[in-house]
């Protein structure tokens, strides 16, 4: 796996929430994650359904001797994307170049990369919403049918070049599917969504991770981080590390269900996953705008963070767990949201009826 363009602001941005999924570095992060990353479909956790269509569809692409059909993997970060684009490489037995939208700026970007690809290759694009009309424009043809338009010279000489690439395939990663525009989108012969994963395989993940860092962790101790991950892995993985971190400083080592508690708490994860921002978010719109509804830049303004990052990381979650609700007008707690936090819900009579 080859990381052919890279842009660290991207990274950045993308791993800013909070200081439990903070990374120590960027760089840190990037060789942590790829020392656990799985390389199977077997050691791949969770995303049954999907790991059963993508292999059926390696099968095939492998037995024509044909590249895979282009993908587009859609969900919230850290859910497994681009450990799955490496999965099928690894599967297809081909490299894989992974870039990112924000780092594929300049139109020459784009064509470098394409014009490095071998046959069979596979080219991952993640963020791909973010991919600019011109980028998009040399894309096209490049995904239908395996061609770059060139112009050379200037007004009356301009001439266009048509140059052949090799057949490769595109894995686009995106946290916003509706934020793809049509064309684009069309041209994937495959979408599939990623969903949030249970607690018993989360379970699995901080098993699965413990064993490769050598961290003895106890069955229950493991429940007890799954169940505070968010329904994401990446999210797990850290906790691991963070937990596997104070036991190694405060005890022996060995991770136990009350030390592994003990930790959470110290970190400010709560029972549901939550930490200080999300906290923080329902909060705000609880005490301030009497549970909403209330748009995302004035909360983001409030909260003093990124509206995208507040869109892309941590409202799906409080979204898919029942605590925060969208409406045409803005965000709104749930009751249930009011709960958790140990408010009354003063305004379920008027929630009901909106
Ligand atoms: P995304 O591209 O969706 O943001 P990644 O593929 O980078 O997410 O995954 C983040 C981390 O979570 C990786 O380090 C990987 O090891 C771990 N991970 C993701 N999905 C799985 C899975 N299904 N099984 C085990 N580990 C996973």
């Amino acid at each position: 796996m080859s990381i052919i363009a890279d842009d660290n602001d991207f990274k950045a941005e993308k791993n800013i929430k909070s200081d439990m999924v903070k990374p120590e570095s960027i760089e840190f992060d990037r060789n942590f994650e790829n020392t656990i990353r799985p390389k199977s479909f077997e050691s791949y956790i969770g995303q049954t359904a999907l790991k059963e269509t993508l292999k059926i569809s390696v099968e095939a692409a492998k037995k024509r001797s044909q590249p895979l059909d282009h993908l587009l993997f859609y969900g919230p970060p850290g859910l497994g994307k681009t450990t799955l684009a490496g999965v099928i490489a690894e599967q297809m037995g081909v490299d894989i170049k992974i870039t990112s939208a924000p780092a594929l700026e300049r139109p020459r970007d784009i064509i470098g990369i394409l014009m490095s690809l071998k046959g069979g290759e596979i080219l991952f694009i993640d963020e791909i919403h973010r991919l600019n009309k011109i980028a998009e424009e040399i894309l096209y043809p490049a995904m239908e049918d395996f061609y770059l338009d060139m112009t050379t010279g200037k007004s009356q000489t301009v001439k266009t070049l048509r140059i052949p690439l090799p057949k490769f395939t595109l894995i686009g990663a995106t946290t916003k599917a509706g934020a793809l525009s049509g064309p684009l989108r069309d041209r994937f012969g495959i979408i599939h969504r990623l969903e949030f994963y249970g607690a018993d395989e989360l379970a699995q993940v901080v098993k699965r991770t413990a064993g490769i860092l050598n961290i003895e962790i106890t069955d229950e101790a493991a429940n007890r981080i799954a169940k505070r991950s968010r329904g994401t892995p990446r999210i797990a993985n850290r906790l691991v590390k963070r937990v596997s971190d104070y036991a190694l400083v405060k005890y022996d080592g060995k991770i136990t269900k009350d030390i592994a508690d003990e930790a959470l708490d110290i970190l400010k994860i709560d029972n549901w996953g939550l930490d200080n921002t999300d906290r923080s978010l329902l909060k705000l719109i609880i005490e301030k705008y009497d549970g909403g509804p209330v748009g995302i830049e004035t909360i983001a303004a409030a909260l003093g963070e990124d509206a995208r990052t507040i869109e892309d990381v941590c409202e799906p979650y409080l979204l898919q767990a029942g605590l925060l609700q969208r409406t045409p007008r803005g965000r709104k707690v749930s009751p249930a949201g009011y709960k958790h936090l140990g408010f009354k819900v003063q305004n379920l009579q008027q929630s009901l009826f909106e």
